[in-house]
């Protein structure tokens, strides 16, 4: 049976340490804040967004929250984004995607200030972090990565298999480990041979967004598992996109859904936060 790698139990310690810094910070007159912008009522958006302004109380980091009707015109969201960028009191600007059809996500993301850009999607970040030189890194990946050291896997020269293009997850994940000297595969839909590539994988990262799909015959012996997905197949049940109960009898090590990398993204958005207040 695989090692459970407890997003929950490592988010904990990871946020206690900064709510720490974050009294030391005060002491110093620096007071770290985040805006969370929501626009339209999007139920999974209501609670990631909910999560977020919950975990910068527990830490003590101050936070704006701007719940937008869905009617919001670009103009108007540009012109909160603006006001936002210029703001004092505020380090960390996130926009909680994905944003009603009308409204262009990809303006919007380019008009937030790459200073207070906490979830790491403006171009200049993200070609920051192609090049290896970044200041902030993508909540989810980077939850990612704290827990595969967290299993004490070395990445360096290891099969790494990333299911998933997206640029807010497998991209950014992929470079991720590159950096960390793996050896990267990016898989997608025109994949052929999918299961013969993730079997080659000693760490697979599944960012696919389907319920259950990497399933335990498609790991290799050993291998470490990590579920970005968060599925909801009925009211109350989330699934990621790794079958957790055969996928289990054969990792080394893989991460629960819930409860893995969910809390970790949260823990790194508190940690960017805190990093902008300091780069400011
Ligand atoms: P996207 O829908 O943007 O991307 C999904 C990726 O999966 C695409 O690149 C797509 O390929 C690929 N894909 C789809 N079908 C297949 C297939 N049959 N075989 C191989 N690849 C396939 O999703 P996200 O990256 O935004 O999110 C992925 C999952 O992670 C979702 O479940 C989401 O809810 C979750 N998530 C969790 C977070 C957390 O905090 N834990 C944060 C963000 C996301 P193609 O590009 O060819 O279409």
């Amino acid at each position: 049976m695989a090692k459970i790698l407890s997003g929950k139990e490592v988010s904990a310690r990871i946020k206690e340490e900064l709510k720490q810094e974050v009294a030391a910070l005060k002491e110093k007159g620096i007071f770290p804040g985040l805006a969370v912008v929501i626009v339209g009522d999007d139920p999974a958006s209501r609670v990631y967004v909910n999560s977020k302004k919950k975990a910068c109380e527990d830490l003590g980091i101050y936070s704006e929250e701007y719940a937008l009707s869905a009617e919001t015109t670009q103009e108007e969201l540009l012109s909160l984004i603006d006001t936002l960028n210029h703001k004092k009191e505020i380090n960390g600007i996130l926009v909680q995607l994905p944003l009603p059809k009308h409204l262009d996500e990809e303006s919007v993301i380019q008009a937030i200030d790459p200073k207070k850009d906490v979830d790491a999607f403006h171009p200049v970040n993200v070609g920051k972090i192609m090049v290896g030189n970044y200041d902030f890194v993508p909540c989810t990946p980077a939850g990612v990565m704290e827990l595969i050291h967290e299993s004490g896997i070395e990445v360096s020269g290891k099969e790494c298999v990333v299911i998933g293009r997206s640029n807010i997850v497998g991209k950014p994940q992929a470079m991720l480990l590159l950096h960390e000297n793996g050896t990267v595969t990016i898989c997608h839909s025109r994949t052929k041979d999918l299961k013969e590539t993730v079997k080659r994988a000693d760490i697979v990262v599944a960012a696919v967004g389907k319920p259950n799909f990497i399933t335990g015959d498609m790991i290799k012996e050993g291998a470490v598992v990590i579920d970005v997905g968060i599925n909801r197949i009925a009211p109350k049940t989330l699934v990621g996109d790794v079958d957790f109960e055969s996928a289990s009898k054969v990792a080394g090590a893989i991460t629960p859904v819930p409860g893995g990398v969910g809390p970790m993204t949260i823990a790194m958005l508190m940690k960017n936060t805190v990093k902008a207040a300091l780069i400011q």
